[in-house]
């Protein structure tokens, strides 16, 4: 993905099996290639890998900006 892979987004080289269409070739992101999983990661089964997966995304995600104010309450401040 040539911005890098949104929180969120299935990752464009995954198959339909969920394997990496791109594991073992030099395109494959650094990143990926670095990262060594464990047992805390992967679990026993699918299921508890997403379960952690999904944690590690909601307590990495950056803070979201306050939502814009509508126009409404911008005028009462004029
Ligand atoms: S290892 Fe990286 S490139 Fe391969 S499917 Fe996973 S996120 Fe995508």
């Amino acid at each position: 993905m040539p911005h890098g892979k949104p929180a969120g987004v299935r990752c464009v080289q995954l198959d339909d099996a969920d394997r990496c269409r791109i594991f073992g070739r030099p395109e494959r992101p650094a990143f990926c290639a670095g990262l060594k999983p464990s047992a805390e990661m992967c679990g026993e089964t699918r299921e508890q890998a997403m379960v952690w997966l999904a944690r590690l995304e909601r307590e990495t995600a950056p803070e979201l900006a306050p939502a814009p104010r509508p126009a409404a309450a911008l005028a009462r401040r004029v």
